[in-house]
């Protein structure tokens, strides 16, 4: 399985610089294309989880909406290894989709099927 990752997507990733705690946001897109990805919130300030700010959320929801691209992934960065962690799971199984964790070192995608694949990132 591959998705698609816009170059200015894949360059804003690239930027996101780790702080103390995790920083995640939402990717839009269509299908597999990865097209836009916004910082939201981590209203957990946690270094080892985030949850989504609700409300910047619904922001985000809307702007995508009037750009008809719709919701394909949530990205996150993890302190240490860029693998899904158990809570991580829980959450694909909640949030289907591209699952995007950046470390220091790297960015990868996950989906969930019957367990957690690995997937080709293209950057266009
Ligand atoms: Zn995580």
């Amino acid at each position: 399985m591959k998705f698609k990752i816009s170059r200015d997507v894949w360059d804003f990733l690239r930027s996101v610089e780790q702080k103390d705690f995790e920083r995640c946001g939402l990717l839009f897109g269509r299908g597999d294309s990865v097209l836009q990805a916004i910082e939201i919130e981590n209203i957990k300030k946690s270094p080892v989880e985030f949850e989504l700010s609700p409300l910047e959320s619904l922001k985000a929801f809307e702007e995508a909406e009037e750009k008809n691209l719709e919701v394909v992934g949530v990205w996150h960065t993890h302190l240490q290894n860029a693998v899904p962690s158990a809570k991580d799971i829980r959450g694909m199984r909640n949030f289907p989709g591209l699952w995007i964790i950046m470390s220091r070192k790297e960015i990868r995608g996950y989906v969930l099927e019957q367990e957690v694949v690995e997937v080709e990132l293209e950057i266009l």
